[in-house]
């Protein structure tokens, strides 16, 4: 999904900041790398990597 409407806000270089996430999907724990910024919280990657050793 591409929600990247440009609205009035301040712009600023966002600092991005990568986690990882635990999530599960039909019972399967996937990890996520999730890139947000840490100054707007606004995600702005996120990819699935490969599944978690459980
Ligand atoms: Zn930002």
């Amino acid at each position: 999904m591409s929600v990247s409407l440009h609205r009035k806000r301040p712009l600023h270089r966002h600092k991005a900041v990568t986690t990882h996430v635990l999530s599960q999907h039909a019972g399967i724990p996937y990890e996520i790398e999730r890139t947000l910024c840490s100054d707007c919280r606004r995600v702005l990657g996120e990819r699935p990597l490969r599944r978690a050793a459980a």
